[in-house]
């Protein structure tokens, strides 16, 4: 069931997002050489915990999962795409680093996801960045009244595509609200005028996910978590949590 949530919803699901936004800079702040992905995921918790927010990620253990997932972000290094385990790995120049971070705050959810080079960007790096934050600006602004998902999905696709990047063929975006994960699906490829129609209330987490090589494979790393893309390509990831509403498309996920 798809969930249009209120006026008081979307504001307390802005404070939600304000934790996650809050977490996110933390953690771009301390990543530098020499850093663990778990003293990042440190970070994040304590700007969670500080917020009186919990993590949405921590324990999550959906079907494909073999263990609960340990820690309250994820951390995907150059060729992961998504869902990277914040282990022991310390960071070096030139790392590519997603961080996804999800809070739930008085009974509600924000989710978002950031992507930078730590030290110095490898080539190529700061484009494959540009060009995801490009594919995440035109999905939000086809996030408006009238439109339908479809409309979003094809914004995002149609940015990957012109940079020449793929992207992963059934992963994508979703409704958030009370859970991380709600109604509906939102695929990063679709076609325009399908699927379901936008009306003020509803909010969707849109996320990109663009792989360098231009294909649409992955594979799962022996963790059983993070996400690789097949051909060895860099990936970069960026989410923000949207509200659809008559003034236009409102990041929830902002400081
Ligand atoms: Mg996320
Ligand atoms: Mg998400």
């Amino acid at each position: 069931m798809v969930e249009i949530k209120n006026d008081a919803a979307l504001a307390a699901m802005r404070e939600a997002g304000r934790v996650v936004a809050q977490a996110l800079a933390a953690v771009r702040e301390a990543a530098a050489v020499g850093v663990s992905l778990r003293e990042l995921d440190g970070v994040a918790r304590e700007v969670l915990a500080k917020a009186g927010a919990t993590s949405p990620f921590l324990g999550y253990q959906p079907a494909f999962a073999p263990v609960p997932f340990p820690g309250v972000i994820c951390t995907s290094v150059n060729d992961a795409v998504v869902h990277g385990v914040p282990t022991d790995y310390r960071l070096r120049d030139g790392d590519l680093l997603g961080v996804d971070c999800g809070a739930l705050l008085d009974g509600w959810a924000g989710d978002a996801a950031i992507t930078f080079s730590v030290g110095t960007p490898r080539p190529g790096d700061t484009e494959l960045v540009a060009a995801t934050q490009r594919a995440l600006d035109a999905g939000i602004a086809a996030a408006v009244v009238g439109n339908r998902t479809g409309d979003i999905s094809h914004a995002v696709e149609s940015a990957a595509t012109a940079a020449g990047c793929g992207m992963p063929a059934d992963l994508g975006g979703h409704g958030i609200g009370r859970q991380m994960h709600e109604e509906p699906h939102l695929p990063n490829h679709g076609r325009p005028g399908r699927g379901l129609r936008l009306r003020h209330g509803l909010v969707l987490a849109i996320e990109p996910m663009l792989m360098a090589g231009g294909g649409v494979d992955y594979r799962t790393a022996p963790d059983g978590w993070t996400l690789l893309t097949t051909d060895g390509s860099r990936a970069a990831h960026i989410e923000h949590t949207v509200a659809i509403t008559d003034a236009g498309p409102q990041i929830l996920t902002a400081l």
